[in-house]
């Protein structure tokens, strides 16, 4: 098919994620032929740097070698069987593995195909949990403003971004919003480097008055990231982590986003020397590959499920490509790449750049700041720098920004006013060189147009 035809056949008849359909009239959606390592490849021969890492699931490039050879490899074997009484040697070797480089005592895992379902997992799991276990009235949850966690309507309940959130409030379960931290307007006057996080009082409070409806408190540890690239201290974690205990109460951790590397440490909770009752993860577990998702969790959970079947105890939660086997066999494969190819440690020289830019940015007067947690970092853009006050969202500056940085060969989707990078884990020093000096010309002409 040429390009023209593939267009074409998009615009009448497909609906894309995440988009206003009409925007396509002027910005026609871009078709993709290859990836090649940290570049997308137009079906017309355009290079495309990607750093966003496709929507934050791709960690070490497109058309891995080793990631290919593990997808065919299995594919020759099974691409999929049931689940349910039934299991197969890449599940158990994944399972195995993530409990192993898992914090705490996080030994079980649940699995299913994305992210959302993930999350719903872990709060049906939370809840079902406390029912059978003398506190049935544990039934609700705590999240926090700006929260992202999923757009299923369990996962939608607990987010805060009133953008995606708004539209289908009176068709979710109520629950706790607690205000977040927001570090670089913090309202305390701090710096998130240096704070002891006052800002958990919110927090605290909520948990003191309503520990006993309460079943579990659910975050993004260390980055909100569709909130655009939040950033908070580990310290955060720590008060949570003891809260929770206190009061009987699951924290559950959503790293669906900034797992596998992403924080400079494995897993975000490293940072703070926390565990949670629950993890998520999705994304990046197959290198961006194919959907997979699971929910880890301890034996004190699995075993409040586990007894005789007349009970009705068991967790009923099913997706039809739980355990999927193609995506098992290429999420073994990545904790192999992890663990074979110091990916960790190949961070340092990346997370310099980013850290060495910063100063760059930050004294650009439409820059309000330019925040990095590990290989993860986000440019706030702002009308004005005193005030710290953004840019109104109808004037859709991200939008554009997006706009001029594909023009120079760069993917770079903006959240509202913040432009970030999270790049493949890998990718080369100079081409990240590059997508920063894309960004700095983006900046210079996005900031200068009225
Ligand atoms: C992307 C994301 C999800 C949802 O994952 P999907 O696979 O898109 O359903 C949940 N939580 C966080 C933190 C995410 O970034």
């Amino acid at each position: 098919m040429n390009y023209e035809e593939i267009i074409r056949l998009d615009r009448e008849h497909v609906w894309h994620p995440c988009t206003q359909e009409k925007d396509h009239e002027r910005l026609p959606p871009i078709a993709i032929e290859r990836g090649e390592g940290s570049y997308l490849v137009t079906a017309r021969g355009e290079r495309i740097i990607d750093a966003v890492s496709s929507w934050w699931v791709n960690l070490f490039g497109h058309n891995h070698p080793r990631l290919n050879r593990a997808l065919l490899e299995q594919s020759q074997r099974i691409a999929h069987h049931i689940f349910a009484g039934f299991t197969h040697e890449p599940a158990v070797k994944l399972a195995h593995r993530l409990c192993e480089r898992a914090p705490g005592k996080l030994n079980r895992v649940f699995f299913a195909d994305n992210g959302s379902a993930a999350v719903e997992v872990a709060l049906k799991m939370s809840f079902q949990y406390w029912q059978q276990s003398g506190k049935p009235g544990k039934t609700r949850f705590v999240s926090l403003t700006e929260a992202y966690h999923g757009e299923t309507l369990g996962a939608l309940a607990v987010s805060g971004c009133e953008l995606y959130r708004k539209t289908y409030q009176p068709i979710l379960m109520q629950g706790f919003s607690v205000q977040g931290p927001d570090c670089y307007r913090c309202p305390y006057g701090l710096h998130r480097d240096q704070c002891d996080a006052p800002c958990f009082e919110h927090m605290e409070r909520t948990l003191a008055a309503h520990h006993r409806e309460i079943a579990a408190v659910i975050i993004e540890p260390l980055i909100q990231a569709a909130a655009g690239m939040r950033i908070h201290p580990p310290i955060y974690l720590k008060k949570l982590r003891a809260l929770c205990d206190h009061y009987q109460v699951h924290y559950i951790a959503d790293e669906i986003a900034v797992g596998f590397g992403r924080t400079g440490r494995f897993f975000a909770n490293e940072h703070a020397g926390t565990a949670p009752d629950i993890l998520c993860l999705s994304k990046g577990i197959t290198g961006g590959y194919l959907p997979l998702s699971v929910a880890l969790t301890t034996d004190e959970i699995y075993h409040g499920f586990y007894d005789d079947y007349t009970t009705l105890k068991a967790f009923l939660h099913s997706h039809s490509y739980t355990g999927n086997p193609l995506a098992c066999a290429l999420a073994v494969e990545v904790m192999n790449i992890f663990d074979e190819e110091d990916i960790l440690g190949g961070l340092e020289p990346r997370m310099d750049m980013l850290e060495a830019a910063r100063a760059r940015f930050e004294a650009h007067p439409h820059v309000g700041e330019m925040r990095r947690c590990g290989l993860v970092a986000a440019i706030e853009m702002v009308e004005s720098k005193e005030e710290k006050r953004g840019y109104p969202w109808q004037q859709r500056r991200g939008y554009r920004f997006y706009q001029e940085a594909l023009k120079r060969g760069a993917l770079l989707r903006p959240l509202g006013n913040v432009i970030y990078f999270m790049p493949p884990l890998n990718i080369p020093q100079d081409v990240l060189a590059r997508v920063l000096d894309i960004a700095w010309d983006c900046l210079e002409d996005i900031t200068r147009e009225s």
